[in-house]
């Protein structure tokens, strides 16, 4: 079981945690519990790193930024003492949960379960803090924001679970953002592949790395929330998602459980900016120019397009990064005008990336013409577009965002009052 944030944001709410813990241990289950630092800690933390030294070592920062969770996990344990229950936490050191590479981004790389086996054998709740582990020198490490997922799907795969439930302030993943559109819908299954490109093109229901950890790992996950009454209906009974493979997906479709769509659910980033490349020599080797200096850096390159060579054999170049890196990335690509010989560089930090998923349109054509039709019919302008098998994306003026999220729920039929599409 994990709990996020918001609903460890206090002694109350673990309170509330503890007995939905407590309801599973007494249904005959053996539990470990990993937990998220109170909402808002981990930011007000790593202001603390910022304000120290705005050039922090990372060793140190994960000394900071993983209190968070130590704090909940022995808040959690204390308050299931208090309920009755045997319990105790377990830091990522004393398991220990072994991680590599950097700092602040670490990954899991093997978990320890001996410790966590026998504890839970004894019928004592496991709580663990997500988030932290222990690097290769011995030190804490932190698994980059969001990591206490991939935590929890790494002590569900490392004590052979039968379901990692996450539990979170939503009931589970929706066709798209709620706030955005009243009739989406809940859905009651998603395959891991899925699920990893919605988690990946905004969707922040899960952090994309524990997706992709589950579907290696072959972890069932179910989200639903932590926020029901006492006499809400046992986890057991599948009140949230799943997230499951194809071939469970195929059953449950089978089975009349879930509906065939072409698309499951869609999805709107606004954390991208538009950089453009004028007059780029339209030669072999000049892109890689472009973006060799930016793969060096760590900066993550999403949308790309080349426009047909113009005259005197130059080109344009546009391409996406994370908004956060925009500034980064100008400065590089002005180092380095004169090797990559552009003219410009134009940046546009007002655009919203909206993207399309869903396994059906592996098997159905016309998913993508649709989107692009439906937006053009209400006068949206497509900068940019890329695909996958199982997603379209394209990039618009930000302030559009919502409009075409709409626009694109309906189109697909997948508004709650509609028949499937
Ligand atoms: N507390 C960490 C964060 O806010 C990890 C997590 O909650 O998943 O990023
Ligand atoms: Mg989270």
């Amino acid at each position: 079981m994990k709990f996020g944030g918001t609903s460890m944001a206090g002694t109350e709410r673990i309170r509330r945690v503890a007995n939905i813990v407590r309801k599973q241990a007494a249904g005959g289950n053996e539990v470990a519990v990993v937990v998220s630092a109170m909402a808002g800690e981990t930011d007000r933390l790593v202001n603390f790193c910022r304000e120290a030294n705005a050039l922090y070592d990372p060793a140190e920062y994960d000394v900071v930024v993983s209190s968070g969770e130590q704090v909940t996990s022995g808040l959690l344990a204390l308050t299931l003492q208090s309920l009755g229950n045997k319990a105790r936490s377990w830091m990522g050191w004393q398991l220990p949960i072994h991680t590599i590479e950097a700092h602040a981004k670490a990954r899991v790389s093997t978990i320890e379960n001996d410790n966590l086996v026998s504890a839970m054998e004894t019928g004592e709740i496991a709580v663990i803090p997500g988030f932290q582990g222990v690097s290769n020198e011995n030190r804490i490490s932190t698994m980059g924001r969001g990591g206490s997922d991939t935590s929890a799907v790494a002590v569900a795969a490392a004590v052979g679970a039968d379901r990692c439930d996450i539990y979170t302030d939503v009931d589970g993943v929706y066709t798209t953002d709620p706030r955005i559109v009243a009739k989406a819908r809940k859905l009651k299954a998603v395959t891991y592949e899925e699920m990893l490109e919605l988690a990946s093109v905004g969707a922040k229901v899960l952090q994309t790395r524990s997706v992709g950890l589950a579907m290696k790992a072959g972890v069932r996950i179910q989200v639903l929330s932590s926020f029901v009454d006492d006499n809400a209906t046992p986890a057991d009974d599948h009140p949230g998602t799943m997230i499951v493979s194809e071939e469970e997906m195929n059953e449950l479709v089978e089975r009349g459980e879930m509906e065939r769509q072409h698309v499951t659910g869609i999805a709107h980033d606004k954390n991208e900016a538009k950089v453009t490349l004028t007059r780029v020599p339209d030669t072999p080797g000049s892109v890689a120019h472009i973006f060799e200096p930016l793969a060096a850096a760590g900066i993550n390159v999403d949308m790309i397009i080349q426009n047909v060579g113009r005259d005197k054999g130059e080109t344009d170049v546009t391409f996406t990064v994370p908004l956060a890196d925009l500034a980064r990335a100008q400065v590089l690509l002005d180092d380095k005008a004169e090797d990559i010989g552009f003219n410009r560089v134009i940046t546009d930090s007002k655009v919203a990336k909206i993207s399309v998923v869903g396994v059906g349109m592996k098997s159905h054509a016309g998913v993508a013409s649709t989107m692009f039709s439906a937006l053009a019919d209400r006068g949206i302008n497509i900068q940019a577009i890329t695909t996958s098998e199982i997603k379209v994306s394209v990039l618009i003026d930000e302030d559009e965002t919502e409009l075409a999220v709409r626009i694109l729920h309906t189109a697909y039929g997948l508004d709650a009052d509609d028949e499937a599409a």
